[in-house]
């Protein structure tokens, strides 16, 4: 079996300085697929230093955008060059189908190449003038990178939120120390690998496989970090943000979700439940912005309900690696059973349970469950409000406009908001006043690595993504000249 047992410091592979490992489980199997170095303190602080220095003094920073786009771009290559390998790794690490972990993996291929093409726009749009209203002076504006960033990230779209912070970082002139998931760390390590075989300069990526207490909290306190990067629950958001407090440190937080969609009685109602099964079984509703809240109007209510129900049953449920298979696993026993909590729960808070809940009968191991359908569920349930992460969609009906706005934007929530109707004016209105940070119009979920991506409220600060991913990694500083022959006469006349 192969070895995952390092970290991937300054460019060498080395042990972890108490030598610990941890397991990570094929959520299909509920068998170990390989034992993980588990970093701690000691090695957070390795790391960062080693991050530091290529920071301070190494190549990386001072190398042209053209230069670290090549790199970028080898990257990139070098993604694309083990796109099936990569893809199965995703698929035992985290259990996802595979047509799904080769869309993420191809995905983050893209997203090096876009940052490449960024890095190497930076070379002519990094400085640019100011207009001052005093001829005297000449100022420029100019970005530059942050510095040391510290990148932490969830298990459930592993390589692809590595490279959504490791691309953008890069391209800046950053340098980083990514810590992945204890629960998906294996693609992050292949990542070091395919970076190191891209000559990125040594120290410019290191990378932490450990747990979120004893690897991923060292690093968001460890002061020589200037940025921290996070995807994840709100509450370790909260804490992360709480280190970045103490010392200033730049902070962007991409959080959960609770993400409605509204659709419209002019849909097309097989349209419609296409969409909402894409918004929330796609990657078993393990997705932030998973469209978990949809609100139905009256007239094609039971209709829809009626058909979501027929094409839910319809879902082949497996192995992600076996053809055909369109949900996989939960992705550990936790969450599995906090799932399963959260169906019990609605099914006592007054919703009606149309389909799913239970452990599909072809599947004795592993942590799958068949995906829920719950209808008619009361505006102040647990399951409407709070995020569940799974395969579990909430439904009620509306009857005008006004009333499905209110009760879209009624949570703490604002990552993604969905909207479905013939009618472009009305789509367009209601995409103006939903109040979250991606509204999908006539769809849920497409994803692009050139548009904006990050939450309003509580999910999150800061965007992905695009030129606003690159910018999160980005300083603007000014350099303002005094250009006149003349004194400046203040004090001395
Ligand atoms: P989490 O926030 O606990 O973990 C995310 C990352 O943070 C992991 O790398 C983890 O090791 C690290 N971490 C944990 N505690 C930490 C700490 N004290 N300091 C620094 N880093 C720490 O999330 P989770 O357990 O992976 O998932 C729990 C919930 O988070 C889910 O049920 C869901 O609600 C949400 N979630 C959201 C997203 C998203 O994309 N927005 C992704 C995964 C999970």
């Amino acid at each position: 079996m192969k070895t995952y047992a390092r970290l991937f410091i300054d460019g060498r592979w080395v042990v972890p300085a108490k030598s610990g490992t941890f397991e990570t489980i094929d959520p299909s199997s509920e068998q170990v697929i390989a034992d993980v170095a588990a970093a701690t303190a000691e090695d957070v602080d390795l790391a960062v230093k080693a991050a530091r220095k290529a920071f301070d003094e190494g190549p990386w920073p001072r190398m042209s955008g053209a230069e670290r786009a090549a790199v970028l771009r080898r990257i990139g290559k070098g993604i694309r060059e083990r796109l099936q390998e990569l893809a199965e790794i995703e698929v035992r690490d985290n259990g996802k189908p595979l047509p799904e972990a080769l869309w993420d993996v191809g995905d983050a291929a893209g997203c090096f190449e876009f940052y490449a093409s960024l890095a190497e726009q930076l070379d002519e749009s990094a400085e640019a003038p100011v207009n001052l209203p005093d001829d005297r002076f000449s100022s420029i504006a100019r970005k530059e990178p942050v510095g040391v960033a510290g990148a932490i990230i969830p298990w459930n779209f592993p390589l692809l939120m590595a490279a959504w912070k490791v691309a953008p970082a890069l391209a800046a002139g950053c340098t980083m120390v990514l810590k992945p998931s204890e629960l998906t760390p294996l693609s992050a390590l292949e990542l070091a690998d395919i970076a190191a075989a891209a000559e990125l300069p040594a120290g410019a990526l290191n990378v932490l496989t450990g747990l979120g207490k004893d690897a991923g909290a060292p690093l968001a306190e460890h002061p020589l970090v200037d940025k921290l990067a996070f995807t994840g629950s709100v509450p370790t958001g909260s804490r992360i943000m709480q280190a970045a407090a103490r010392d200033i440190k730049n902070v962007s937080l991409e959080l959960g979700g609770k993400s409605p969609f509204i659709v419209f009685d002019d849909s097309d109602v097989d349209a419609a439940v296409e969409w909402i099964m894409f918004g929330i079984f796609w990657n078993q509703g393990e997705v932030c912005s998973a469209t978990s809240r949809v609100l139905v109007q009256r007239k094609i209510y039971e209709q829809v309900l009626e058909r979501l129900k027929e094409q839910t049953q319809k879902l082949t449920i497996g192995n992600g690696l076996q053809e055909g298979v369109l949900l996989g696993p939960l992705i550990s026993k936790g969450h599995f059973q906090k799932v399963h909590e959260a169906v019990k729960r609605g099914a006592t808070e007054g919703a009606r349970l149309l389909v799913g809940g239970s452990r599909p009968a072809h599947l004795d191991k592993g942590y799958f469950m068949e995906p829920v359908v719950f209808a008619d569920v009361p505006l102040d349930s647990w399951i409407w409000n709070e995020e569940i992460f799974g395969p579990v969609v909430c439904i009620r009906p509306f009857d005008d406009e006004a009333e499905a706005v209110r009760e879209a934007n009624d949570t703490r929530f604002g990552l993604g908001a969905a909207v479905m109707s013939r009618d472009n004016a009305r789509c367009d209105r209601v995409a103006r006043a939903l109040r979250a940070g991606i509204v999908w119009v006539n769809c849920s979920q497409p994803t692009f690595t050139e548009a904006p991506w990050g939450g309003y409220k509580q999910s999150g600060i800061g965007r992905e993504l695009g030129e606003w991913g690159l910018n999160n990694y980005l300083e603007t500083k000014q350099i303002t000249r005094y250009d006149s022959d003349k004194p400046w006469g203040w004090y001395i006349k």
